[in-house]
């Protein structure tokens, strides 16, 4: 063994140790969970990483330039990977940029090149294309920031490990490895040994800022659960509840909301039976859902009964948005034995305006919902303010 350092061989037990341990809990995780893919990517990083430094601490440096070689490469790999991980939390790839970057960074050193480059940009070269690997993620991590704490914790976990490479990428150009033997031994016995620790330091961060945040979206998904009404996929009332609540906390995030009744619907159930009841509602669901995208938040909360939470930037368009939602449901067309059945649907809606709460926007939007039942369905109803007065106008 090349170390004989009593403390750099306990460096080279305990860090691949702990890289291993973070590889089997994450494996662990990862596979009994099958949905969360970040914590296989998160294993798998962990996996190469431990390999990695086993076959750097216990190479020969004088031996196989291809044992070298995999220990650089497999150092850039890693950090790839471990970016994969953070991004795939929301369904996101690496870029293109980063993958490239990776290989023609593990080509560009490999051994009995043409171009061999020199040790001192060999090293300037390793640690900025490391750098860049990781930064190359930061862009797409920042647009989650908002989500939740984790996320930010990601954010700037990411952003420390670009900038300590940043940093040895300054510290090897301003203390370029020379290419005598003694001058390549004092960098391995030298900045090196520092850079190993700055690494195990950086690995560990991340594995308990992956495990950190697998966990949480592991609780999230079981709440989130619990949250989607499954003949839709749609959220529920539970779903409906939290919303509102966040609106009341917070900044004001929902300009109007609209109350959708499908009519009759009891004839729908009676004629088709239930299974075909259920149809339908999935097919309403469905034309809901991507009606509103962008617009608002589509929830199912009663046996036939839709709400829609409209986006404050797009308050000022729920009546059209209300009346392409009451025509979209009666040009709905169904085959097979539903072929010949027609759903209509009654809308009401309100616009928040001052202080009023959700709930008192949705309470108006139920008045006017209940105007348009009275009406004689298949129409939309706004309790609308004029002149300071509420009052249900039709919508037509
Ligand atoms: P209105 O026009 O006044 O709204 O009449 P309606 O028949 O639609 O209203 P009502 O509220 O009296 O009845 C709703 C029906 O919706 C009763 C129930 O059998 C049916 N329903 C509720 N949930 C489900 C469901 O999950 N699947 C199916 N197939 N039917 C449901
Ligand atoms: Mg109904
Ligand atoms: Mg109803």
């Amino acid at each position: 063994m090349y170390f004989s350092m009593s403390g750099t061989s306990a460096f080279f037990i305990l860090i691949p140790a702990m890289y291993l341990l973070f590889t089997l809990a994450l494996a662990v995780i990862g596979f009994a969970e099958r949905r969360l893919v970040s914590a296989r990517w998160a294993a798998l990083g962990f996996f190469v990483a431990f390999t990695s430094i086993l076959v750097d601490g216990y190479r020969d440096p004088t031996g196989s330039e291809w044992l070298g070689w995999y220990a650089v490469a497999t150092h850039y790999l890693p950090l790839l990977i471990m970016t994969q991980a953070f991004l795939s939390r929301h369904g996101r790839k690496t870029t293109n940029f980063a993958i490239a970057l990776t290989i023609f960074a593990a080509i560009y050193v490999m051994p009995g090149m043409a171009w061999t480059p020199p040790n001192w940009l060999r090293g300037v070269f390793v640690q900025g294309a490391c750098a860049t690997i990781i930064a190359a993620a930061l862009p797409q991590l920042w647009q989650y920031r908002k989500k939740s704490l984790v996320d930010v914790i990601a954010f700037f976990t990411i952003l420390a490990a670009a900038l300590s490479y940043l940093g040895r990428t300054i510290a090897v150009g301003l203390n370029p490895i020379g290419e005598t033997p003694d001058e390549m031994i004092a960098f391995y016995e030298g900045l090196n040994l520092i850079f190993q620790s700055a690494s195990a330091l950086m690995g560990m961060s991340l594995g308990i800022v992956l495990v950190m945040t697998i966990g949480y979206d592991m609780v999230r998904g079981r709440m989130e659960e619990g949250e989607i009404d499954p003949l839709t996929m749609l959220g529920n009332r539970r779903k409906l509840d939290r919303k509102i609540a966040l609106d009341k906390a917070g900044r004001r995030s929902f300009g109007a909301v609209m109350v959708i009744d499908l009519d009759h619907f009891k004839r729908i159930n009676d004629r088709f039976g239930h299974d075909g009841g259920d149809d339908v509602l999935r097919a309403v669901g469905k034309r809901l859902s991507s009606l509103f995208d962008g617009f608002g938040y589509v929830f199912r909360v009663g046996g036939e009964e839709f709400v829609v939470l409209i986006d404050e930037q797009h308050a000022r368009g729920v009546s059209s948005l209300a009346l392409s939602a009451r025509k979209a449901i009666s040009e709905l067309e169904f085959e097979g034995y539903l072929s010949r059945a027609k759903v209509t649907a009654s809308v009401g809606f309100h616009v928040r305006v001052g202080k009023d709460g959700v709930q008192d926007a949705m309470q108006c939007a139920d008045q006017a919902l209940y105007c348009a039942k009275n009406d004689g369905r298949d129409r939309v109803v706004g309790a609308v303010y004029e002149r300071g007065l509420q009052i249900m106008k039709a919508v037509a």
